[in-house]
């Protein structure tokens, strides 16, 4: 993923891409948040459902919207304003020899989406179907997370 993505994005699509940055709380592109700093840990997600997925992707209608490629781990970081990024990799489904997709989130811990990124379509991607893939990826894993916190089997 190259360092520069928000520099080489065209003029409005740089402006656009500052006014969501602004909007979570973040001083720098995701994209150039050192690996270290991302976590691996579902348990700590914000408790994102179903209904938030329609929400985005019904409110946000920029692009036509279908479900596609595979997903890979998700990463989460919190920023200083309390909200939470989340980012994988889309690898595209039928060529395996393809780039992944980069798709990135940002959710208030009380679950609704703040901004949605990919860099699939030079900075105009914000409701693709990589972005689509890793809401509803979000969702399963926080319910799973969620269910197994409720019905902890007795000791
Ligand atoms: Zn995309």
């Amino acid at each position: 993923m190259s360092y520069q993505y928000q520099e080489n994005l065209a003029l409005d699509a740089q402006q656009r891409y500052s006014v969501k940055l602004k909007l979570i709380g973040l001083d720098i592109c995701p994209y150039k948040v050192p690996a270290d700093t991302w976590i691996n840990d579902p348990k700590q997600w914000p408790v994102f459902e179903y209904q938030e997925v329609f929400h985005y992707l019904i409110k946000h209608p920029r692009t036509h919207f279908f479900v596609s490629g595979w997903i890979q781990t998700v990463f989460h970081m919190k920023t200083d304003s309390g909200h939470y990024v989340l980012k994988a990799d889309v690898k595209p489904s039928w060529r395996v020899t393809e780039e992944p997709h980069h798709p990135w989130v940002a959710l208030k811990k009380s679950g609704p989406v703040i901004a949605a990124h990919c860099n699939c379509m030079a900075g105009l991607g914000e409701t693709c179907s990589h972005i689509g893939a890793l809401l509803f990826k979000i969702e399963a894993a926080v319910r799973r997370v969620y269910i197994k916190h409720l019905y902890r089997p007795p000791m």
